[in-house]
């Protein structure tokens, strides 16, 4: 274990595989006097699998060793390979409501997959398109692992990892019931893709789902800098240590992206994918479709909700600016 991937006091990383345009997501883990647990756990791949099993080993540590894993949220390079790690020994946390979430989500059924389907198509996503998103996101189920049973942890609750007192912060916006953990002795936010360098999380649209999550994400990215954040440990790309930096640079980039939205929704009523097109030219996969269709929803009711874009109730529905 190169020591770089001791990223912070008392916290090791282990840089797991994707199979995505995001090559990699970091797990975390915490050392306490009574033990280790890991925060998030890499999608279900062979790659991951064995890249999470090496990485345990070079720190001297068996899987069975784990006591605690705390997922942040239900997306499948976090969820992904939880199960294994409870048949492991390990007990699974994750925020309540994101729980109940992860249900829909990956349900046997697909169920949500389909009305997301339907959503989408009466925002105009194109049917061939729509149906490439549907299946790619069907296919993503085999990667993770059936999760249940998972213990459920509230907002503000103080979870003791191994004799550390970290707590958990609901942070809504790229998912409903994200959570980070953070630890207020040593000022280290365990943040999921809550905030992240570099790149921005994708924060989207969903039937069912929380009606403003822009606005939530921006709350919420606003509330980590009154924590007294010294040192940000992110699901993917570098540590880092300027918390209220960065989220003043991402709350900036969503200022943009709204301009950006009312400039692409100005003249005729056209559909959100329509807009999305302007927003994203390039898109390279049928979960880049989704994301970036997902995303300019999410501009476009928080512009609503503010008074500056209207929906009309028709099929497809098409927007205009105010
Ligand atoms: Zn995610």
């Amino acid at each position: 274990m190169t020591s770089e991937q001791h990223v912070a006091p008392g916290v090791r990383r282990i840089l797991l595989p994707l199979p995505l345009a995001l090559r990699n997501v970091n797990v975390y883990l915490v050392e306490g006097d009574r033990g280790w647990s890991i925060v998030d756990s890499g999608m279900h791949t062979p790659e991951a699998e064995a890249a999470l099993r090496a990485g345990l080993r070079d720190l001297g540590i068996a899987l069975a060793d784990l006591r605690t894993a705390f997922i942040t949220h239900l997306h499948p390079d976090h969820l992904g390979m939880a199960g294994t790690l409870r048949d492991a020994g390990a007990e699974l946390l994750m925020h309540g409501p994101e729980i109940a979430r992860a249900r829909e989500v990956w349900a046997a059924d697909h169920r949500l997959i389909d009305r997301t389907y339907e959503l989408f198509e009466r925002h105009g996503m194109p049917r061939d398109v729509d149906e490439g998103m549907r299946a790619a996101w069907a296919a993503m189920n085999e990667r993770v692992d059936p999760f249940e049973p998972i213990h459920p942890v509230a907002n503000g609750e103080v979870l003791d990892l191994g004799g550390r007192a970290l707590t958990v912060i609901w942070t809504p916006g790229h998912t409903d019931h994200h959570a980070v953990l953070f630890e207020e002795a040593r000022g280290t936010l365990i943040a999921g893709d809550h905030v992240l360098p570099r790149i921005t999380s994708n924060v989207g649209v969903y039937p069912d789902g929380r009606p403003d999550p822009l606005g939530d994400f921006l709350g919420a990215l606003e509330n980590m800098k009154t924590l007294g954040v010294t040192r940000v440990l992110p699901a993917h790309g570098e540590p880092f240590d300027d918390c209220a930096g960065r989220v003043d640079e991402i709350v900036a980039h969503h200022a943009q992206r709204l301009d950006a939205t009312l400039e692409a929704a100005a003249g005729t009523p056209r559909t959100a994918y329509a807009i999305c097109r302007v927003l994203f030219p390039m898109l390279r996969s049928p979960h880049e479709e989704r994301f970036a269709l997902a995303e300019t929803l999410a501009h476009l009711v928080y512009l609503e909700r503010r008074g500056k874009a209207h929906q009309s109730d028709g099929r497809p529905i098409t927007w205009s600016v105010v």
